[in-house]
């Protein structure tokens, strides 16, 4: 509670912001983080220790006003760095969703791909599972048709049902076809 009291008349005040001894410690940058390069231990161990050193003598001071001023301004730089952190990270929130959310529509997505095999017809051909293409030539161009999976040995086709049904099914595993 009784803090002066307690550190015996310690009545100095912080480093003024801007001054010249703080602009000497706000103003030190940061190298770019090499994260992912390299060995990332050792290179993240290097890179941690060649940052400290840039502050050195502060920190290491004799002075313990020194130290303690320059841990307070880059305390300070800490927390505006998180706080910058936290806002990209909000505005990924509201422009991605969070992690269930895109776990959901992975899941979706993979399950619409199984669902749209489980559709597939079979080649008139050579019986073959086909798959959906666009047309990128002729009279359908830019329209989806069936092709055979052993294209260009095989250059069997099934036009598109456009029918709702096709997209009906129910989720059980489907049958193979009758015909
Ligand atoms: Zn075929």
């Amino acid at each position: 509670m009784n803090l002066f009291g307690k550190y015996g008349g310690y009545r100095k005040l912080p480093w003024k912001v801007p001054s010249s001894e703080a602009c000497e410690v706000l103003d030190l940058r940061l190298d770019p983080n090499p994260l992912g390069e390299g060995d990332g231990l050792h290179e993240a161990s290097a890179y941690l220790l060649a940052q400290y050193d840039k502050f050195h003598r502060w920190l290491d001071a004799e002075d313990p006003d020194l130290a303690a001023n320059a841990l307070l301004l880059l305390i300070g730089r800490t927390l505006n760095m998180l706080g910058r952190q936290k806002e990209a990270q909000g505005e990924a929130f509201r422009q991605e969703g969070g992690f269930r959310e895109r776990l959901s529509a992975a899941r979706l997505e993979t399950r619409e791909q199984q669902q749209a095999k489980a559709d597939a017809p079979t080649c008139p051909e050579c019986g073959k599972p086909m798959c959906q293409r666009l047309a990128r030539a002729g009279r359908n161009v830019g329209q989806p048709f069936w092709g055979c999976t052993g294209y260009p040995a095989c250059k069997g086709t099934r036009e598109v049902s456009t029918g709702s049904d096709a997209h009906r099914r129910p989720t059980t595993p489907a049958s193979p076809p009758t015909h």
